[in-house]
């Protein structure tokens, strides 16, 4: 992916210009890598690694933690970066981006030694016999990620895998490159060593290549349509992936919601980021009782906001990182209205140099049209008026899609009960958007929003190969059931297995 002008003026060159989407001015450009310099990338990684997995993961820990520090100690270039390439405001930069990482690794550098120690299987039969299972590194991990969090979709898997012994390869989306760069020239300063993390620039090609190249797992976050295209590459080479795919979240706003906590909630859970977050608030089912005074805070809430270039002011909302993305918006909401919905507020592009959509609150829409059903991916906020919450809970789940899902009541027991009902991978009441910045979380969805997670002590074990060893506590010299086979043995093993597994007066079952 990547602008027009990125395209086109990088073809002949075979370099990818990154674009800032505020101003539509240059930043710089990257080499667009081909299948020898992935390969050559990930054999400096595979070399590397052994040395690295042999460290103790307390080493590993420590040395991953100076990622963090040199992090916080140049955090205004890495803001200021994030703001110039992804359109960004500060707030988000520092909140959704740094922070996010900067707590990822804190976090797993305490308590990876204890999440990958050993376990021991306590046996319920063998009992002469133990147990347990040892989590090892993979080898080399491929990272493919997108462009709405260049920095803390991608780097806190790079430091998850790293803390687990692995040796890791980015490939950065082709729209968000020098992020990724910056990256690695902060994990180069925090003395990692140089060859275990690499990042490939390039484009989608790069991404197949670094899946062919030789890597133990891939960890792919993008859309669903290349989503099936990596999981399918990775079938192939029986490779095992995550995949952290598109979402539709459904917002559920009950009748006894704080409307006040609720509205900022949902303007904020639409508009951050330009609306470009995978668990964006993408559609609201509001209870009839309360649907007029939300729809009128909403909007009040979505007029206020000042839309910018961040990088020149204090703004609310900043410009979309990639082009194609605001035609894709565009498309919608145009549909949308057509088809009779209403624009409450905002529903035409910004005209003028960068790339803006404005907070866009759409009413009078219905479940069948494209913008309730397809991933919007910008600042849009279609709303919905429902007669009951069952109704609401239909509709959420009337999706492909199930990433995330927003539920606001005061009604804290019923809120879980609807939450147990709504199929997504997250579900959160009262607030939204948050989890992914709580690495103990597991991040990913159901449906065709994915396979696998991120984050958590399972994102951080898939990381891993699980091991299992079984030993003897015991030694006996012979068991029952090897050679010779007598008859002896067998009603010796019969009376035993009818012992443990017939029926009994005192079982139930
Ligand atoms: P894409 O699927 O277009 O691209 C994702 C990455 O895959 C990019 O680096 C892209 O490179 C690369 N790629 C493209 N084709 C291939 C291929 N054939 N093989 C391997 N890699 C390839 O997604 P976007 O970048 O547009 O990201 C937006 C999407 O990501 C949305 O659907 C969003 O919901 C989802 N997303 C999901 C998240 C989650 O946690 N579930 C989080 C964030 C986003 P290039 O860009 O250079 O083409």
């Amino acid at each position: 992916m990547g602008s027009a002008a990125a395209l086109s003026s990088s073809a002949a060159t075979g370099r990818i210009v990154s674009i800032n989407p505020a101003t539509g001015v240059p930043l710089g450009d990257v080499p667009d890598m081909g299948a020898d310099e992935v390969r050559a990338a990930v054999a400096r990684v595979r070399a590397a690694q052994p040395a690295w997995g042999a460290l103790s993961i307390k080493e590993r820990c420590r040395r991953v933690g100076r990622f963090a520090d040199v992090l916080m100690s140049r955090v205004d270039e890495v803001i200021e970066l994030l703001v110039k390439e992804g359109g960004k405001t500060r707030i988000e930069a520092l909140n959704m981006e740094v922070a996010v990482v900067a707590d990822l690794v804190r976090y797993f550098s305490k308590h990876a030694p204890r999440l990958l120690a050993p376990e021991p299987i306590p046996l319920h039969l063998l009992r002469h016999r133990a147990s347990y299972v040892h989590y090892v590194p993979r080898g080399v991990i491929a990272v493919i990620a997108p462009w709405n969090f260049p920095f803390s979709i991608p780097m806190g898997e790079v430091a998850m895998a790293l803390i687990a012994g692995n040796g890791v390869v980015l490939k950065p989306s082709e729209v968000t490159p020098l992020i990724a760069l910056k990256a690695k020239e902060l994990a180069d300063a925090a003395g990692l060593p140089p060859d275990l993390f690499q990042v490939v620039t390039g484009r989608g090609s790069t991404g197949s290549a670094l899946i062919d190249a030789g890597v133990q797992y891939v960890i792919f976050t993008g859309s669903v349509a290349t989503g099936k295209k990596v999981g399918a590459a990775c079938g192939e080479r029986l490779i095992p992936c995550t995949l952290e795919l598109g979402g539709k979240a459904p917002a559920i706003v009950c009748a006894d919601a704080d409307l006040d906590r609720t509205a900022q909630a949902l303007a904020w859970g639409a508009f951050a980021n330009s609306g470009q977050v995978c668990c964006s608030v993408e559609r609201v089912y509001v209870h009839e009782a309360v649907y007029d005074d939300l729809v009128d805070r909403v909007v009040a809430l979505a007029r206020s906001l000042r839309q910018g270039d961040a990088s020149t002011g204090e703004v609310d909302v900043g410009a979309m990182a990639w082009d194609r993305q605001v035609d894709t918006v565009e498309r919608l909401v145009d549909a949308a209205v057509k088809a009779g919905a209403k624009a409450a507020c905002g529903g035409k592009r910004v005209v003028g140099p960068g790339q803006f959509y404005p907070p866009t609150v759409l009413t009078g829409v219905t479940q069948d049209m494209d913008v309730m059903r397809k991933e919007i991916f910008g600042p849009v906020m279609p709303i919905m008026k429902v007669s009951s919450e069952d109704e609401a809970v239909r509709l959420a789940n009337d999706s492909h899609l199930g990433l995330l899902a927003y539920v606001f009541s005061r009604d804290t027991a019923r809120a879980r009960y609807m939450a147990e009902q709504i199929e997504a991978g997250t579900v959160m009441i009262n607030d939204v958007l948050n989890t992914f910045g709580a690495p103990e979380t597991p991040w990913g969805g159901v449906k065709m929003s994915g396979i696998g997670r991120t984050h958590s002590v399972i994102g951080l074990r898939d990381v891993c190969e699980l091991r299992h060893v079984n030993y003897d506590r015991v030694s006996l010299p012979r068991e029952l059931w090897w050679y010779p086979y007598r008859d002896r043995s067998y009603k010796l093993l019969l009376g035993a297995m009818k012992a443990l597994f017939g029926k009994k007066p005192w079982r139930r079952s």
